[in-house]
Formats: C-alpha cells, sequence, structure tokens
C-alpha cells in the first residue's frame, strides 16, 4: 500500500500531542495526530481536577523527614497510597525521585518550571477562544483549605515559598471561605486562594474542542498503534487505520505511555507514574461548589464538573499497567463528606488515571538523543492539562528553527544520561 506523507506526525492525543498538533500547525506544518483510542483525551486528559494551575511553580517532591517517610511507607498518610506488590518495578525510579527531591533541585526544578507555568494560562485562552470553547475555563481560581493549626502553618509556609516567586495567593479566615465557598463543611478552619489559576468543568471537552480546532484547521486525526513507528528511508513510518504515514519528524505524546515507545527505540528514562482516581457524586440538596477545593491534610480535591463533583485522588505508587484498586477513593470519601454535603456515586467504579513522571519533576521537551527527527513531550507529571499548550508551543518552536521563548536546556531528555 503506498504511504501518505505529511509534515509530522504527533503520536498520543491526550492535551500535550493535541496541544503540539495545533503548534506545529499554527508555524505551517502538515499535521497528523495519531491515538490508538480514534478519540481524543480519553485517558489521563480526561480525568483529571481541571485546573490550569498557573500558581504551580514549585514541585511536590518526595518527603524528606524520616517521620513522613515511615508514614507514607506505612500508608499512613492518605495523601499517597502505595501499592507494595509493585514495589520492585517502581523502587528504583522512586529511588531517583528521592534522590532528586533536596531543596536545591526543588529550587531548580521552580526556576525552570516557572515560565512555563506562568504563561499556561494565556495559551490556553487563546486556544480556548479560537476553538470556540471559552466556556470550558472559568477565571475563578482555586482554593486550599486545612482542617488544624498545623496543617494552616504547613501552608503558610508553602505560600511564602510561592510568594518568593511571584505567585499570588489571598489568606482566608473561616468566615472569608464560606463567603467564596458557603458549603464547604466546619472541618475547614480556613484556606487560601489562588485567584488566577483557570478552572474547567469539562477538561476532556477542551481537550475534544481542541482537536476540533485541529481538524478544522486542516489536520489529520487517525486511529492506529504508535508502537508500529519504524524508520524508513529519510523519514519516519507509522501504521494507522487509513494505511501508512510517512513524515520527516515525529513527536512522542503518549503521556504515561511514553516511555515503552521510547524503550523500543532505544533509550532508557527513569519514569514512573503517580497513579490517581476519581470518582463523582451528586451534591445533597442544592449545595454549589464555585471551584475545586484542596483538602490539603488529606491530599484530595474536589472540583464541580458538567458529570458531577469529582473527586479526584492523590499519588498511588503502582506500575502503569497493575489493575485499579478502589481503596484510595473509598480511604477518602468519608473526608470528603466531611468537608461538603456530597451525597451518593454516579460512577460504577473508581476512574484510573497516570501521571507521568521523571525523578525530577521536568517534563522532557525535545530532540530524541541521536535519533534526528524523532522529538519528546512527555513527562508534564501533575500538570498536563495545564502545560499541554505552553510546552506544545516550546517544542514547535524548537523543532521549527524559531528562538524558544524559554531556555529548553533543563526539559532535555539528555539530562538523565
Ligand atoms: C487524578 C488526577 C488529577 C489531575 N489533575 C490535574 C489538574 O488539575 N491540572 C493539571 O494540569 N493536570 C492534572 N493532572 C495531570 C494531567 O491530567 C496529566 O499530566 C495530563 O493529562 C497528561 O497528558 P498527556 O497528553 O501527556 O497524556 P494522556 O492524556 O494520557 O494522553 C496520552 C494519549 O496517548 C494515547 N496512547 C497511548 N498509547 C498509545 C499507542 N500505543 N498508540 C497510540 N496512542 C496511544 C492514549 O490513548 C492517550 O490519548 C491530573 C492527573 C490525575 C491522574
Amino acid at each position: 500500500m503506498a504511504s501518505r506523507t505529511v509534515d509530522v506526525i504527533v503520536l498520543g492525543a491526550g492535551m500535550v500531542g493535541v496541544s503540539a498538533a495545533l503548534a506545529l500547525q499554527a508555524r505551517g506544518r502538515t499535521v497528523a495526530l495519531v491515538d490508538r483510542h480514534g478519540e481524543a483525551a480519553g485517558e489521563t486528559s480526561f480525568g483529571n481536577a481541571g485546573m490550569v494551575q498557573s500558581e504551580a511553580v514549585v514541585p511536590y517532591v518526595f518527603p524528606r523527614k524520616p517521620s513522613e517517610i515511615v508514614r507514607a511507607a506505612l500508608n499512613q498518610d492518605p495523601r499517597a497510597h502505595i501499592r507494595y506488590g509493585a514495589m520492585p518495578s517502581s523502587a528504583p525510579a522512586l529511588w531517583r525521585y528521592f534522590l532528586a527531591s533536596t531543596p536545591g533541585a526543588k529550587a531548580e526544578t521552580a526556576n525552570a518550571m516557572k515560565p512555563l507555568v506562568f504563561a499556561a494560562t494565556v495559551e490556553h485562552r487563546k486556544l480556548s477562544e479560537a476553538a470556540g470553547a471559552s466556556e470550558l475555563l472559568r477565571p475563578t481560581g482555586w482554593i486550599k483549605v486545612w482542617r488544624s493549626a498545623r496543617g494552616q502553618d504547613a501552608t503558610h509556609k508553602d505560600i511564602e515559598e510561592l510568594r518568593s516567586y511571584g505567585v499570588r495567593a489571598n489568606v482566608l479566615d473561616r468566615a472569608e471561605l464560606t463567603e467564596l465557598e458557603p458549603n464547604v463543611g466546619e472541618a475547614a478552619l480556613g484556606g487560601v486562594h489562588f485567584p488566577m489559576p483557570l478552572t474547567s468543568p469539562d477538561p476532556q471537552g477542551l481537550g475534544r474542542a481542541y482537536t476540533a480546532l485541529f481538524v478544522k484547521r486542516g489536520g489529520r486525526f487517525e486511529k492506529g498503534d504508535a508502537m508500529t513507528l519504524e524508520p524508513s528511508a529519510a523519514d519516519w513510518m507509522v501504521t494507522t487505520d487509513a494505511g501508512r504515514l510517512a513524515a520527516r519528524d515525529v513527536v512522542i505524546a503518549l503521556g504515561p505511555w511514553s516511555n515503552e515507545l521510547v524503550r523500543a527505540q532505544g533509550l532508557r528514562l527513569p519514569c514512573f507514574v503517580k497513579r490517581g482516581y476519581h470518582m463523582h457524586y451528586e451534591a445533597k440538596g442544592n449545595a454549589g461548589l464555585n471551584r475545586p477545593v484542596l483538602d490539603v491534610e488529606k491530599g484530595y480535591v474536589l472540583a464541580p464538573m458538567k458529570l458531577g463533583l469529582r473527586l479526584t485522588t492523590g499519588a498511588e505508587f503502582a506500575g502503569v499497567e497493575d489493575r485499579a484498586s478502589p481503596a484510595h477513593i473509598n480511604r477518602l470519601e468519608p473526608f470528603a463528606r466531611e468537608m461538603f454535603p456530597i451525597g451518593d456515586r454516579k460512577d460504577p467504579a473508581p476512574w484510573l488515571g497516570r501521571r507521568p513522571c521523571l525523578p525530577d519533576l521536568r517534563p522532557i521537551i525535545g530532540p530524541f538523543p541521536g535519533k534526528p527527527g524523532l522529538w519528546l513531550d512527555f513527562g508534564h507529571q501533575h500538570l498536563g492539562f495545564t502545560l499541554g499548550p505552553i510546552t506544545g508551543r516550546l517544542l514547535a518552536e524548537m523543532m521549527c528553527g524559531e528562538a524558544p521563548f524559554v531556555d529548553p536546556a533543563p526539559f532535555r531528555a539528555d539530562r538523565f544520561s
């Protein structure tokens, strides 16, 4: 069968891949977007908490205090959940995560991430307006609440650190908190409102609106398996349901599944996933929530979505394909019931997603070492919904020979070699 040729094939149609495809298309490239589902934003980019976190400069590092490590290791900290059976495969990457969580490394990552994080809302606004989907991004900000003096102290420290990078944060006493969120439970003693982030009631809908824009502008969207990628003469080749596709450049944007293809192409990276679950609930009575709320001491978010009130969990440490478990949601649900009048569950089982991570919590954006024409755009950890559009722009600038708007060195793949 004869192959069809485009300038670039983007593998993976999550928020990251779709955004890269749009950024390349905007620079005059013909682009094909390929996903095994034949639909966009069906995986991690569907089930997240929908926050464009333009405050999230400082990464979530591995705990450093021995007491915190022991609590987490014994599964006594509800903010994380360890699946012991997965430890043999996850342990090496977690060890590197621990090693990369020193105060110095944390500051290095924060400085590298700051320009991306701060520009995230601007890129999203441009795309959502062009896609006619502005109503899927709301200027509400989000709120972190504490339950105890200890939680308050820890949050104040975090705020100080964030403010040192220029993040805006408004501290709320209980009265100010209930002015913004009248239905928040008495368990919340106070909180902090980050006013700048945008929030989405339908992250998947936004990803699909961006994909529709890409197709409207002449992009091809095809169903196919990225693992069919192979070199061919001067090009790369991928087989989709519509036949063979050739391109000089290929972008790997497979989120948590990127590592599989990267390994098949001969590169070893210390990738791991922080898995997370969600469950939707009815609200009791007329209780409404205006924006996502993070219960910081218990480590879950409650976010108002079109599908219901979405409870999202923190990190579960297990392999990408290990079976899902209801344990983390079951553990957090009682805390959420103290925090907000939630009613019945709306989903038959918790949804499982996987945050794609590198130990220094920076994504990989740039060339595949030693493989001309192959490019990497993954590892966006807790922030892929936030950073998809802005990292798509950075990658497209590099691929098209433009001056990158930010130094791409901290995001190179060979920083791990
Ligand atoms: C519970 C939870 C809450 C979160 N909340 C937030 C938040 O509020 N804000 C935020 O910024 N981020 C959040 N995140 C993180 C964010 O969702 C991810 O970083 C982001 O979705 C990753 O996007 P992606 O496009 O890289 O991956 P994905 O969305 O997973 O996309 C990867 C795509 O690759 C495709 N694919 C995989 N293998 C193949 C193959 N072999 N062939 C073809 N296609 C393939 C998949 O079908 C999929 O469409 C959250 C994550 C979780 C789990």
